[in-house]
């Protein structure tokens, strides 16, 4: 795991193969372990998808080489198209609400990409519309949406899934990650149900978010600081599936901050507030095994650190929840 000890061609080949770290207050006897996506060389969860869309849309005839990519993006997945877009001989542009964080716009500009800002009132509705009306303009371009194209799931069954099966021999009981766009935790989700139906799958939104309202779960409407998952318009969200969901835990921004920040002090691990919030969550579902209260098929819980806190340093991640700005 993650050693590529041969050179390598392209950057492109440094995606994947992250490592999976136990996390050291994990209960007695049912380790929790987290896949930590930001040694990917973008530094998020989101390169996976980069690449895999991308070659896969060129070796289907979507876009031809020369052609420009245009996507509605929260950052992450900007960065992660930008350089795939780059070494397969793309443009990139990105549509991105002005509210998500000025270093991802940086580093996306960095890759040689354009970004467009639209307003935050807009949300990622107004940003999506914009994305396609760019699209229409432009010859040989295309929209990946992320939100509502299979190969984003199809990324992390091929690529995430496989990776942690193979680092825990099988070994997997319960699987709890974030959902944005949820083609991660689908992902994850469809394998592992493949490989075992009892595997027990979470879903983590913040509180506030509305991806609970898809199972009949009470849920009120509100602004989250968590940055990269929740939805406010679940019917947007193409891809969470309900019927592969055991759970929808909804996490608070002050649980999820408190998290990050004891991750950092005590593990060592510069995380941002969706691995906050997938944390807690995951030790929820790792306590559950251990008290007797839920039965998997392994006692093992595993979840994933989509990206760093260094992308948000700005934003003030590790002050007081009070003085952390969404
Ligand atoms: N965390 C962060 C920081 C992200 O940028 C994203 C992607 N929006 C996620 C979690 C969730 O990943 P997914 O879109 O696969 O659900």
């Amino acid at each position: 795991m993650t050693t590529h000890e041969q050179p390598l061609e392209s950057v492109l080949e440094t995606i994947g193969r992250t490592p999976l770290v136990r996390l050291q207050n994990s209960p007695a006897g049912v380790p929790v372990y987290a896949k930590l996506e930001s040694f990917n060389p973008g530094a998020s969860v989101k390169d996976r998808i980069g690449r895999y869309m991308l070659e896969r849309m060129l070796e289907r005839g979507d876009i031809d080489a020369g052609g420009t990519v245009v996507e509605p993006t929260a950052g992450n997945t900007g960065i992660g198209f930008a350089i795939a877009a780059e070494q397969l001989g793309l443009e990139a542009v990105f549509v991105v609400p002005e509210r998500f964080s000025v270093e991802k716009q940086q580093l996306m500009s960095a890759l040689g990409a354009q970004v467009i800002n639209t307003p935050t009132a807009d949300g990622m509705g107004g940003a999506i519309e914009r994305a396609h009306d760019l699209a229409d303009e432009l010859e040989n371009a295309v929209v990946p949406q992320q939100f509502s194209n299979p190969l984003n799931t199809e990324a992390h069954y091929e690529t995430t899934a496989p990776e942690i099966y193979d680092a825990l021999e099988g070994e997997v009981g319960a699987i709890v990650a974030g959902c944005g766009t949820a083609g991660t935790l689908m992902g994850l989700a469809e394998y592992a149900r493949e490989q075992d139906p009892k595997t027990h799958i979470v879903a983590v939104e913040p509180d506030g978010s509305l991806y609970g309202s898809l199972v009949g779960d009470d849920r009120e409407e509100a602004n989250y600081k968590t940055e990269g998952i929740g939805t406010h318009d679940p019917a947007t969200n193409d891809l969470f599936d309900p019927s592969l969901v055991d759970d929808i835990d909804a996490v608070a921004d002050e649980d999820a901050h408190a998290e990050l920040r004891r991750l950092a002090r005590e593990e060592g691990h510069l995380v941002a507030s969706s691995a906050g919030a997938a944390s807690v969550a995951a030790t929820r579902v790792a306590e559950r095994i251990a008290a007797g209260d839920l039965e998997t098929p392994h006692e093992s819980v595993v979840t994933v650190f989509p990206d760093s806190s260094e992308r948000y340093l700005s934003k003030g991640i590790y002050r007081s929840f009070e003085e952390w700005e969404s």
